[in-house]
């Protein structure tokens, strides 16, 4: 069954997509959501029409809280490098790398790089790690787990702000009787056999979420000496995605270069400031399009957002945009593949850990290196001679 309900005004084709994604987690009879092409009204498929009443109404206030007017703020660009390459944007370039073997799709959100796209992925981490280690000489090298306590993420704010994303861990309830029904009951399967729900214990366990999230434990009752911290790794992150996942754009599991700073207002702020050239000289290296720019997107986090956050907004998160080619109507569509963040002494306060007496303050700056890839092939397409000589050699031997 498909109902269709008119828009108050026309949209504009990056809030359509965003609309149509973030409709997922509206209602389990939702089936698919769709913006016409004349971005006045959307078709829902429902896949129970005895729950239209319920769906409707959940769909009216979904639809209030994207197409509501947001303050307006003028954008901030940092950083807009151009590409030499002046070919067309390669498309479906998700499906062409599985067909040349260089992804596993799994499905689901998971992706297994082989190839010349794993060695691209290999060759951003590798550089961008290399440009952190010669900006700050004191940068450490860590790494951290990727199953944290559900605690940790309570403590972040991770539960207000992306409450449909989180994936807690579960196992089989410590019973013997429990244990050994769920053996024999895969033991003569065809199919894998699930333990019924209330078989199924969970710990408050999660898999992490956000790269940087594991790290701010680890500083509890210290007091950061002057000169801050600076930590760089690669983490583990997931994100559960519902029917959005797709390609390599949105995966349920992926990779993350992380940095953080940790230390005074000002360390934090000038060590963001610093990594900004270090974003430019990375897509430099990869001719690759980008911008960075003042975060903007009215994703479904910000639900109870009041003005202030708008504002405060605009000056913590700043977005890392490379370009996918254009949109219907001509306009640019651009992927998120990584942020920039200030945080304000919000960890120190909810880790207990300060900075010269003070509570602490820490920023991040996080790439998404799955999506790297996905844009600069692209950004360049298949043929090897588009590709800067330095990475072509890198990549395809
Ligand atoms: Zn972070």
């Amino acid at each position: 069954m498909t109902i269709v309900i008119d828009l108050p005004r026309n949209i504009a084709p990056a809030l359509a997509s965003e609309i149509e994604k973030e409709s997922a987690f509206v209602s389990p009879y939702l089936e698919r959501l769709k913006v016409a092409s004349e971005m006045d009204s959307v078709a829902v498929e429902l896949s129970d029409p005895s729950q239209e009443t319920v769906v409707r109404e959940k769909l009216d206030r979904f639809l209030g809280l994207m197409l509501r007017e947001l303050p307006d703020f003028e954008t901030k660009t940092f950083i807009h490098t151009e590409r030499r390459d002046t070919a067309d944007f390669e498309t479906d370039v998700h499906r062409k790398m599985v067909e040349r073997g260089w992804i596993h799709d799994y499905g689901r959100g998971r992706a297994a790089l082989n190839g010349p796209a794993l060695a691209l992925l290999h060759y951003i981490d590798r550089t961008a790690t290399a440009l952190y280690h010669k900006e700050f000489a004191g940068a450490v090298e860590r790494d951290f787990p990727a199953l944290v306590d559900a605690d940790l993420l309570w403590r972040c704010g991770y539960f207000d702000s992306h409450p449909n994303a989180v994936c807690f861990v579960g196992h089989v309830v410590e019973d013997f009787d429990a244990i050994e029904d769920f053996r024999i009951a895969n033991a003569d399967a065809e199919v894998v056999q699930m333990p019924p729900t209330e078989h199924i214990h969970m710990p408050g366990m999660c898999l992490n979420p956000a790269a940087c999230f594991p790290c701010y434990p680890t500083m509890t009752g210290e007091d950061i000496e002057a000169e801050g911290r600076i930590m760089t790794w690669k983490g583990r992150v997931f994100r559960f995605e519902s029917r959005n996942v797709s390609g390599l754009d949105r995966l349920w599991e992926f990779n993350v270069r992380e940095l953080v700073f940790a230390g005074s207002d000002t360390f934090t702020a000038d060590g963001r400031r610093r990594t900004l050239p270090l974003i430019e000289e990375l897509a430099g290296r990869l001719d690759l399009e980008c911008v960075v720019e003042t975060a903007a997107d009215p994703f479904f986090a910000t639900i109870s957002a009041a003005k202030s956050f708008w504002q405060l907004a605009q000056e913590v998160k700043n977005e890392i945009l490379l370009p996918l080619g254009p949109w219907s109507d001509g306009s640019m569509k651009r992927m998120a593949c990584g942020s920039l963040n200030l945080h304000g002494n919000f960890f120190g306060d909810r880790f207990d850990f300060k900075a010269g007496g003070e509570s602490g303050f820490t920023a991040c700056v996080g790439l998404g290196l799955e999506r790297w890839v996905l844009a600069a092939f692209t950004q360049h397409g298949f043929d090897p001679g588009r590709w800067p000589s330095n990475v072509r050699k890198e990549i395809f031997g």
